[in-house]
């Protein structure tokens, strides 16, 4: 008799455990086996009882990292041999999380699967830093794009159409090429003062945001010294940032966010 499994294409949402869903936290408890990404937050992996295999197939930017095809190999195998698996993804697995790869994969060796949405960096980085995506009278849309590019590719993007001032742009991925970035959108017509943010570690104790404008944006995220991973908010909506930041990251002996305290300080 042939078993197969049952996979969970599982959203953990950016870091802080308790934005994780409900569901989410079933299945890991419930799971035979968890492959997870990098991005996947320590305090969640924490949560995974013992007793389940647990799977790391993450890797750190510019770091040796498994494969998506060895990736999709793996969850088959697992899947086939009758386990029940979660695929435990940072953030929403559809939002920049080659989720729907995996699932067509899934799908085309007819391995039943479910979905299950997290919070994405954006919601979670525009919470936590005091940022509301839209605000009536100073955003009426909003778009997430890809900042990364392959290797010695340029970035495929037509800055035209995103240089509207009355979007907020969201970045993934974009650290790397933040100057490019930034100054291709004051190419295309965004204003060289509109204001932006940088997040990394949204949502968890790490968590540090950086604001200016789109002309410096890169400049004060070199400054502070913003690693990986940074989420990049661009729009008149950032003016809200001060008045409406509430969020206090636990760690503030750790060094990156005493910097980070006093650089806005000699900014403010
Ligand atoms: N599926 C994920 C995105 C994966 S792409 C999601 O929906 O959030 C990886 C990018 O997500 C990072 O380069 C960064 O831009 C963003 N990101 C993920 N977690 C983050 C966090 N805690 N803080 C800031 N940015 C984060």
């Amino acid at each position: 008799m042939v078993t197969t499994g049952f996979v969970s294409l599982v959203g953990s949402g950016p870091g802080d455990p308790e934005l994780l869903t409900i569901k989410a936290l079933r299945l890991i408890q419930q799971a035979d086996v968890v492959v997870f990404d990098r991005l996947v937050s320590a305090e969640i992996l924490d949560l995974i009882p013992p007793g389940i295999s647990r799977i790391s197939v993450g890797k750190a930017p510019g770091k040796h990292c498994v494969p998506q095809d060895q990736i999709n190999d793996i969850i088959v195998s697992l899947a086939s041999s009758g386990r029940r698996l979660v695929r435990l993804k940072g953030g929403d697995p559809y939002i920049f999380g080659r989720g729907g790869e995996e699932a067509l994969v899934l799908r085309r060796h007819g391995i039943p699967f479910e979905v299950v949405p997290g919070v994405t960096a954006a919601a979670g980085c525009s919470s936590y830093s005091g940022i509301p995506l839209t605000h009536r009278g100073l955003s009426n849309s909003v778009r997430f794009v890809t900042g990364h590019l392959q290797d010695n590719e340029t970035l495929n993007i037509d800055w035209n159409k995103l240089a509207d001032p009355d979007c907020t742009l969201v970045f993934y991925m974009g650290l790397a090429n933040l100057q490019t970035i930034c100054s291709e959108l004051i190419r295309a017509g965004l204003p060289a003062s509109t204001p932006a943010a940088a997040v990394h570690g949204g949502t968890t104790g790490r968590q540090q945001k950086v604001i200016s404008s789109l002309a410096e944006l890169a400049n004060t995220v070199n400054e502070a010294g913003l690693q990986s991973p940074v989420t990049t908010i661009i729009g008149d909506v950032v003016t809200l940032s001060d008045e409406l930041d509430w969020f206090q990251p636990e760690d503030l002996e750790n060094e990156e966010a005493i910097a980070y305290a006093s650089l806005n300080l000699a900014r403010a």
